[in-house]
């Protein structure tokens, strides 16, 4: 696996000077690190991982949403989605899995998956902002945190997201 720390601090958990200097600057977190060497861990029982670009983890709520680079989420979902479980195992919270320089149609397809989108388009705000606004197919389902999914949108892509449900 790739990821913004080298492949000595991936495996050995300590961090180098380089690391080092990127944990204290912010461009890398404690999480992201957790998660990388989670996925480090089992790169030899699913060798397709060797492959994936880890950018980074942003957790909201009780949803973790492990970003990976355009192309590669199929290779975590693969496997019969055990990777996810294993990460779910170990994290104790709901996966994500998203493209962070994807378009913004396949990422937000993939954000609220397995619920499919209607409609994806922007509102102009009086005060000069822009909502994107996703309408979901279904009823409202409670077990959609909308909350977190605003949060992980607006962490990864910048963008604030207005969620409304119509069959
Ligand atoms: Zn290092």
């Amino acid at each position: 696996m790739k990821a913004e720390l080298c492949q000595f601090c991936l495996r050995s958990g300590i961090l180098c000077s380089k690391c080092r200097a990127k944990l204290e600057r912010g461009e890398v977190t404690r999480l992201d690190l957790e998660i990388a060497r989670l996925l480090v861990s089992i790169e030899d029982k699913y060798p397709l991982l060797q492959d994936v670009y880890f950018h980074g983890a942003v957790e909201a709520d009780n949803i973790l949403a492990i970003l990976v680079r355009r192309g590669d989420a199929n290779k975590i979902l693969s496997y019969g989605g055990k990777i996810i479980r294993f990460l779910e195992d170990k994290t104790g919270k709901s996966i994500r899995i998203l493209e962070y320089n994807t378009n913004e149609r396949k990422f937000l397809e993939d954000l609220f998956s397995p619920l499919s989108i209607l409609t994806i388009n922007k509102i102009w705000l009086p005060d000069g902002t822009v909502e994107t606004r996703v309408i979901l197919k279904g009823r409202k389902k409670s077990s959609l945190n909308v909350n977190a999914m605003r949060e992980i949108a607006k962490r990864v892509r910048g963008i604030t997201l207005r969620v409304e449900f119509a069959d």
